[in-house]
This record gives structure tokens, sequence and C-alpha cells, in this order.
């Protein structure tokens, strides 16, 4: 018998919101839910699902939980100067990236370029920062995070006139409508 050397079941995905980008996928393990904050990266059975519902090959073990609990941080502290409009500290993502790089080579095909990441367990984390280099490069006015006042959820504005404000318009959305609706009939009764 060898049951003791198998994985146990993935769990589902508890989060609220998933499909974001890698690095914003990642901030998205922290989320508000009805009992207050929580976080899918406690332990290691957090992060399989995390892993499994990025789709990465990385094994799920306390290094690989504490290198990516790292990596959020410091995409966390960059992001949040990104939307401060401030100069980010630079060194914690740098760190971070310094952790691997992109090896280009020549192929028989064509030229590839491959992730090289020393060690096994900052290959997560580093994708994460390296995506997170991406979305910046790309559009960094479209990193937000979700304007609910009780949601600390991040989004990649991919609408056409880059104007999104939540996370998701059924539940953020219409609980700020439903909001303002309630204070505009306060205000008509006094
Ligand atoms: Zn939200």
């Amino acid at each position: 018998m060898t049951t003791s050397r198998q994985h146990p079941p993935v769990a589902p995905d508890p989060r609220p919101h998933l499909g974001e980008p890698l690095a914003l996928d990642l901030l998205n393990t922290r989320w508000m839910s009805a009992d207050g904050p929580r976080d899918l990266l406690t332990d290691v059975a957090g992060l399989r699902t995390w892993l499994s519902e990025n789709d990465l090959a990385a094994e799920p073990d306390e290094p690989t939980l504490h290198a990516l609990v790292t990596a959020r941080d410091a995409i966390a502290t960059t992001v949040r100067a990104l939307l401060e409009q401030r100069p980010p500290d630079t060194a914690a993502l740098n760190a971070v990236l310094d952790q691997g790089r992109i090896r280009r080579t020549l192929t028989e095909s064509g030229p590839v370029g491959e992730p090289d990441v020393p060690a096994a367990e900052w290959l997560p984390g580093w994708l994460a920062a390296d995506n997170l280099l991406e979305l910046i490069a790309t559009a960094p006015g479209r990193i937000r995070q979700c304007a609910h006042p009780a949601c600390v959820l991040y989004f990649f504005d991919t609408s056409k006139n880059g104007t999104r404000r939540w996370h998701s318009m059924t539940t953020c959305g219409n609980r700020a409508k439903a909001t303002r609706h309630y204070a505009r009939k306060t205000e008509q009764a006094d």
C-alpha cells in the first residue's frame, strides 16, 4: 500500500472571484466574507487548491507556500503603490524576480522562452511576479481594486472603455446601487 504517498483530493476553490491574471489571482486569495477576512493560503491544502485552479504543477508543500505568500506580499505592496499613484518600493518584488528568469533559446522550430527557476518552491511566486510586470507593461491603469468599500478584490479591467469599477456587477455593483437607493429613500423619508 502506498496510500500515504498519494496526494489528498483537491478541495474546491472557495473564493468569490476567479479568473484574473495570475498576479491578481494571487492577491485574490484574500477576500472578505460575511464572517470577516478570509485567506486561502493559510495552509498547504489551500495552496493545493490555488495551484490546481491555476494549472500549476508545483509541489504543494510548506516551502512553496512560504515563497508564494512572500511573493503575494511583494505584489500587494507594489500594486498598492500603483493604485495610490506613488513610486513603488521595488526591492521586495525584485527579490522575488531574482529567483528566476526567462531562458531564451533557439530550437529547430524557432525561438522559445521558458521560465528557469532553480529553486522549485519559487516557481509559482515567480510566475505571479513576472505576470505583474507584464500587466504593468501592458496597462498599469487597468489594474484595479473593487470600488466597494467592504471588498478587497482586484481585477484587470479589460472592458472596452476601461471604466469598470466592481470585481462583479452582480455582487458588489448591485450592493453599491442598493446602498445608494436606500440612502435616497431615507433622505426622502426625513
Ligand atoms: Zn467587489
